[in-house]
């Protein structure tokens, strides 16, 4: 008798796939249970094979009558897994829906349906530029990245709004990624108020028994528009016409763990397969995506005016040397808050920094609280009464005597959020305050929450980190007053500029969204730094500019290709070693430098070691990668290794 043989994927970090033997009617992409040692786990049938030389196990169960994923979506992680440079199984297995990944059950295919859509017709005229971005869109019929680069409140939205509306109409369906959780309801609102309920949300926070549904309605036509996070740039859609990443900039897209990969360069990848149009929307472009541009790569609209005539707002540098200031706030920022409330409106204090102060130490002799598991310092957090470790998340009491010397002369220095909520409290005692960061929007629902009540309170004070800066739209918002951000301003790590020119546009694009003057005051201790007052005109391409002509002289990204090479152990002899026996490798046409310690050079116990690996193309980028690869997993196991192509940090 015939025999068939298939080639399966399987959630283990090796690297191969495993064959099995089957009945002839598998079909590529579905889950079947198999044998691995002892164990029946679940798989994925990638591809039919040969006989292969040694002896196979049967495959015991096939649980789909339709395959899980189809051949488009599994050329797609097969080019991830060899880009990134991890198992398929991994990579597979990233993707499977959750509900899917117990081993029994089908997945529940719908029936064929299409979803109907109803156009509330778009009362907005579009503006002359809308126009002209949306003709430029409706142009592209075949694979193009086309940004639409337009500051907050050009009305980007608008446009994917009627862009999007044209591909229902010729029986199209569409994804759009947002990079926050938080982001989706806001958008899912605004699209629904348009086209009805063909428009489904899709992202990690729902129950897995909600994304499953979504899934099949993206499969079987139901879902028309999907507005979804990172997670969802694999979700099988049924006659997609076009995709669209708004805030492409934001770092969020990058996934930090496990398979580590871009959700953005990822679904561009796609469009590319499917031969669709890619819309990427920003005010603050990432420099990879400005240089993609200047080389003509990718195509570009501009909406250079706010729909809204309001002038953008007013922008004040403080040097903090020469202001009286409390908590790390200005007497200028004081006052101004003041007038802001004096006209029932509101006003934004950014900060990057949570918890109440970031420095808890001895005025003696020097010692400074530090987590004993990652030597990062504690930072005070007034609500718990406790020191906590924002990379481990350990709490410690507080100590009454300096552990080091005895003295009771311990003080606390720096302000996060926590802080400055609580002298803003003391000062304005009878205005609401909303503090929004990781410690208040921690539980589901939390934020929607904080966003009504921000909403309800056009008389308010706002405090927040980055997640409050998001493409968030605050109509009553006259002030926003960034609190320091020099630490970024004098870093040495190449993508902390970047980000720092982002979050200053991006957080000063939340105020004066409506026909109402605005103010930003942007405290500082570099008053004259040049890239500050660029920043200050709002000019982000003259920043972006500026820098871009220094990496490309010293041919660091985006002129050049990275990736970096991370151990971890308990001892940062055995990673020197490791990462000093790779340096050894005879590298072709790349620089190396390190071993250093990365970031967080120590996390629960662990330390952290790194190479970064530069190479001029990503061709050879990808063979010395492939040559460091072979190198670890051959050498012996004293070090975990974890690795991270187009890293968006250091
Ligand atoms: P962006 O996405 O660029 O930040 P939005 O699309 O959210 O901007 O638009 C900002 C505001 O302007 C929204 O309230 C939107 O409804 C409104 N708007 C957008 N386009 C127009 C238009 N052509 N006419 C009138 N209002 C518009
Ligand atoms: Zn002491
Ligand atoms: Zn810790």
């Amino acid at each position: 008798m015939k025999k068939f043989f298939y080639d399966v994927a399987i959630n283990r970090p090796l690297a191969q796939l495993y064959t099995y033997e089957g009945p002839q009617l598998v079909k590529i992409g579905s889950r079947v249970r198999i044998l691995f040692g002892k164990k029946e786990i679940l798989g994925i049938v990638v591809k039919r094979t040969s006989q292969p030389a040694f002896k196979t196990n049967p495959i015991i169960r096939i649980l789909d009558n339709e395959p899980l994923f189809s051949k488009h979506q599994l050329k797609l992680l097969d080019w991830s897994a060899d880009y990134y440079k991890y198992p398929m199984g991994e990579v597979i297995h990233a993707f499977i829906p959750a509900y899917l990944k117990k081993m029994e059950g089908q997945h529940p295919f719908e029936k064929e349906s299409i979803g109907n859509f109803l156009i509330h017709e778009p009362t907005l005229l579009l503006s002359n530029e809308q126009q002209k971005a949306l003709k430029d869109i409706q142009a592209l019929d075949s694979f193009d990245v086309h940004v639409l680069q337009g500051v907050t409140g050009s009305g980007k939205t608008e446009v994917y709004l009627q862009a999007i509306e044209k591909m229902l109409r010729n029986d199209k369906s569409v994804l759009v990624l947002v990079p926050e959780i938080s982001l989706v309801p806001q958008t899912l609102k605004r699209f629904r108020d348009r086209f009805g309920n063909v428009c489904y949300a899709y992202h990690s926070a729902m129950t897995p028994k909600e994304r499953m549904k979504v899934w099949n309605s993206a499969a079987n036509g139901a879902a028309r528009v999907i507005i979804g996070t990172r997670s969802s740039i694999l979700l099988p859609i049924k006659n997609p016409g076009m995709f669209i990443i708004d805030e492409e900039h934001d770092k969020s897209y990058k996934q930090h763990e496990g398979f580590r990969f871009s959700a953005r360069d990822l679904l561009i990848k796609r469009a590319q397969m499917l031969d669709i149009p890619i819309l990427l929307g920003s005010a603050t472009p990432s420099f990879q995506t400005i240089r993609s541009i200047n080389d003509s790569r990718y195509s570009v609209s501009y909406l250079k005016e706010r729909i809204t005539s309001g002038n953008p707002p007013s922008f004040t540098i403080i040097d903090m040397a020469l202001s009286k200031s409390e908590a790390g706030l200005s007497q200028q920022a004081f006052d101004a808050i003041e007038r802001v409330l004096k006209q029932k409106r509101q006003a934004l204090i950014f900060l990057n920094r949570r918890g109440y102060a970031p420095k808890f130490l001895c005025s003696e002799c020097g010692w400074i609280a530090q987590c004993n598991n990652c030597e990062s310092n504690l930072v005070f957090h007034q609500l718990e009464k406790r020191m906590i470790c924002h990379r481990c998340e350990s709490k410690y009491a507080i100590p009454k005597h300096c552990p080091a010397c005895n003295e009771i002369s311990l003080i606390m220095t720096g302000e996060g959020t926590e802080k400055i909520e609580h002298v803003l409290e003391a000062r304005f005692f009878d205005t609401k305050i909303i503090r929004v960061d990781r410690d208040t929007t921690r539980k589901v629902g939390s934020m929607q929450n904080l966003m009504e009540e921000i909403n309800q309170n056009q008389k308010s004070i706002l405090i927040g980190t980055k997640m409050l800066t998001k493409g968030h739209h605050f109509p009553n918002l006259a002030l926003v007053v960034i609190v320091n951000l020099d630490q970024s301003l004098i870093s040495l790590d190449p993508f902390a500029l970047e980000d720092l020119g982002q979050q200053i546009i991006q957080v000063a694009g939340r105020a004066g969204r409506e026909n109402t003057p605005a103010e930003v005051l942007l405290q500082t201790s570099y008053p004259n730094h040049p890239l500050l007052g660029v920043l200050k005109n709002g000019k982000y391409d003259i920043f972006a500019k500026t820098i871009l002509e220094d990496r490309e002289r010293s041919k660091l990204p985006p002129y050049s290709y990275q990736a970096v090479i991370r151990c971890h152990s308990r001892s940062i002899k055995k990673n020197m070693d490791a990462l000093n026996s790779l340096a050894s490798i005879e590298f072709k046409e790349a620089e190396i430098f390190g071993p250093m310690p990365a970031v967080t050079a120590k996390k629960g116990g662990n330390y952290f070691h790194q190479i970064i690996i530069q190479a001029l193309s990503r061709n050879k980028l990808s063979q010395n990668l492939d040559v460091v690869l072979r190198n670890i997993q051959t050498a012996k196991r004293t070090v975990k290794w974890t690795w991270d192509i187009d890293p968006v940090e250091h």
